[in-house]
């Protein structure tokens, strides 16, 4: 099992439509696959059609009462594809985590390969607290959607900081799969402007793939299905299953190992 964080502290910058998507995209090729809601504010879990009625056992019941993740796992209406969904609770987690001294690793003791998942995908809150550090040290590697706007790379630099640190102090082997460059607009001459930046600062760390600014990828959620169902053939879906493709080609071969 890979176990892929998606992360960045700011929000709005598209990793939860990143994570719907690609977790959606690999499930289609037939990796069991695995989605992980740690936002409080759910939108991963309601995007991939799971509304807050039909949440039973959440990663706050994982996080804070040390029950695995296993028992806490729920199907989705995708084939292959199943969700650890988030509750409101969640948002008190890092306030009633903060005496426990195993608080940074409590997703990472229970996220083990026997699970059966091919892949694990894990959709952060927008912040570099307790609940991404959990992440950032249960995962093998880092996914980085980062939208094409001015102070982008400065955002950036502080989100390889934590990532350093994380790998200094507690997961030495913490990857980073890639950058994705998200609502990017052809129109727009500082899209194009901070892309070309990205790409010169950080080369090759950076997918080819790009993801466009599409309506559609903002209209699916509300219809609680994944863009690459509500409209597989719009530029949205398009570009993430380009970028699931690319991002196989980039994980090690590892995916089946127990
Ligand atoms: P985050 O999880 O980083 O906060 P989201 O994935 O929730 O970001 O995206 C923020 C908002 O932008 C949502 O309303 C989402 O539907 C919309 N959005 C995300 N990616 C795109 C895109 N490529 N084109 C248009 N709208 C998008
Ligand atoms: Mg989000």
């Amino acid at each position: 099992m890979i176990r892929i964080a998606i992360a960045n502290q700011k929000g709005g910058v598209g990793k939860t439509t990143t994570a719907i998507n690609v977790a959606t995209a690999l499930a289609a090729t037939g990796w069991k696959t695995l989605l992980i809601d740690i936002d409080p504010q759910g939108n991963a879990s309601t995007g991939i059609g799971v509304g807050a009625s039909e949440r039973g056992a959440s990663s706050y019941d994982v996080l804070v009462d040390k029950v695995p993740v296993s028992q806490c796992v729920m199907p989705t209406r995708i084939p292959n594809l199943d969700l650890l969904p988030a509750t409101v609770d969640l948002s008190g987690a890092e306030v009633e985590l903060v005496s426990a001294d195993d608080r940074a690793h409590r997703l990472q003791r229970t996220l083990t390969p026997d699970l059966g998942y091919d892949v694990c995908l894990i959709d952060c809150p927008p912040s570099l607290g307790l609940l991404t550090l959990n992440a950032l040290n249960a995962a093998d590697t880092l996914l980085v959607p980062l939208q094409c706007e001015f102070f982008a790379l400065e955002g950036l630099s502080q989100l390889l900081q934590t990532v350093e640190r994380v790998q200094q102090r507690f997961n030495p082997d913490l990857g980073i799969i890639g950058i994705a460059l998200t609502m990017y607009d052809r129109r727009n001459r500082l899209t194009e402007q901070v892309s070309d930046d990205v790409r010169s600062v950080l080369g090759k760390l950076v997918f080819e793939t790009v993801i466009p600014r599409n309506v559609r990828l903002s209209e699916a959620p509300s219809h609680g299905v994944p863009a690459l169902i509500y409209d597989h053939a719009c530029a949205g879906s398009r570009a993430y299953m380009a970028l699931a493709r690319e991002l196989i080609t980039r994980l090690p071969e590892k995916r089946k190992a127990a």
